[in-house]
């Protein structure tokens, strides 16, 4: 029986997989690359896209997709950035899945302006579990974890951590109030992840967000030259 159960997993992971290449493609045939952004509720990835995007990304026409269970209060956030970005609810119709899944991010297609864009960011639903399970068509995967979150994250989430290439620490601003010990939260990260690249933010004071802004601008310039 339980051979079966490992079974099923397996299968829907496999048709999700074949969906995300599906899309993958799709962002390919239009030049656009495209970053899946995760991390649990309120580690800050829509202040850091509204941080990193309040400027001109050097010409890199962006896009948002904004995936939440319910509302619209992030895409809303974003709206004042001028930029395209297309709400993706997983209630109703995806049962208020905690998570984005390929096939979620395909029913969205139609409403994304790809000829228009050469960036995509996707911001997965705050959740540091099933959104790393799921591939959705994605360049890249990065990461938020902020500080407030403790140290002992790496290990407790890692297929999370060990599924990206970036990972973002922010709210460095709150080091000073915090017990969080960043060496211990470094060594747990590179037991999990090892040498992955970081960046140590925060998107309240501004600290470290050019350099957030720059690795998004790469991965659109990575699009260019592979164009
Ligand atoms: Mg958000
Ligand atoms: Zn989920």
């Amino acid at each position: 029986m339980h051979r079966t159960k490992v079974r099923v997993v397996e299968d829907v992971l496999d048709a999700n997989n074949t969906i995300a290449r599906a899309n993958r493609e799709d962002f390919d045939r239009h030049g656009v690359r495209v970053v899946n952004l995760m991390s649990a509720p309120g580690a800050g990835k829509t202040s850091l896209l509204e941080r990193a995007l309040a400027g001109s990304l050097d010409g890199v026409r962006v896009g948002v997709l904004e995936g939440d269970v319910q509302g619209s209060f992030d895409a809303d956030r974003l709206a004042g950035l001028h930029i395209p970005v297309t709400q993706l609810n997983t209630d109703p119709g995806f049962g208020g899945e905690c998570h984005l899944d390929a096939n979620m991010v395909r029913s969205a297609l139609p409403a994304l302006p790809l000829e228009e864009l050469d960036l995509l960011v996707i911001e997965n639903v705050g959740n540091l579990v099933c959104p790393a399970e799921f591939r959705v068509g994605e360049d890249v995967r990065a990461m938020v974890c902020s500080v407030a979150e403790g140290e002992d994250k790496p290990l407790k989430y890692p297929l999370m951590f060990r599924s990206a290439e970036l990972v973002v620490i922010n709210k460095i601003d709150l080091l000073a109030h915090l017990d969080f010990d960043l060496d211990k939260f470094l060594y747990h990260l590179d037991q999990v992840n090892p040498g992955v690249e970081r960046l140590l933010v925060s998107a309240r004071s501004g600290e470290g967000v050019e350099a957030w802004r720059q690795w998004l601008l790469g991965v659109a310039m990575w699009a260019e030259a592979h164009a």
